[in-house]
């Protein structure tokens, strides 16, 4: 199969990991996700598409872990993003899985630690937000589950900021 790893004018190495996603991100199941094709390989069937550059070229190109790996010459850190990703979609899997109370006044709410997060309706818009602890959501969603997946990636934020 003719790939990129075959034309010698594409760099093999000395590439840089700039940063990996998951394409599941939004919170879809299974057979909800159409893979992305490795645009090295065009072999890995991959979910955490690694996005890399080259100084020498002018494209960043999204791959798989295993060819991420060799283009870096790094075999600790694609995998380790990967993870890390990894774990985070568990979360947020979780986070969906949990039962939510509903107030007298119709919001859903649920306490994580000491910190109550409630999912209201917007009084003009009657759209979703989501208030977190003390911290009010500016964002407005057509749907709770988005405004729970607002709440999750919120929570995540405060985490890694340590106000958590
Ligand atoms: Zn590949």
């Amino acid at each position: 199969m003719n790939t990129y790893w075959n034309i010698p004018e594409i760099p093999h190495k000395g590439w840089n990991l700039e940063y990996v996603y998951d394409i599941r991100e939004e919170g879809e199941s299974v057979d909800e996700t159409d893979y992305e094709t490795c645009m090295m390989c065009n072999n890995e069937r991959i979910r955490f598409v690694h996005v890399v550059s080259h100084k020498a070229f002018s494209q960043e190109l999204k791959v798989g872990c295993v060819c991420a790996e060799k283009m870096t010459s790094d075999y600790v850190n694609p995998k380790k993003q990967e993870q890390r990703l990894r774990h985070k979609a568990q979360r947020r899997i979780n986070w969906l899985r949990k039962e939510w109370k509903a107030s007298k006044n119709g919001n859903l709410f649920v306490k994580v630690k000491d910190h109550l997060v409630v999912i209201f309706r917007d009084k003009r818009t009657k759209k979703f937000r989501c208030k977190i602890g003390e911290f009010y959501g500016k964002k407005q969603f057509e749907t709770i589950k988005l405004a729970k997946l607002a709440a999750f990636e919120g929570i995540e934020y405060f985490k890694k900021k340590d106000m958590w």
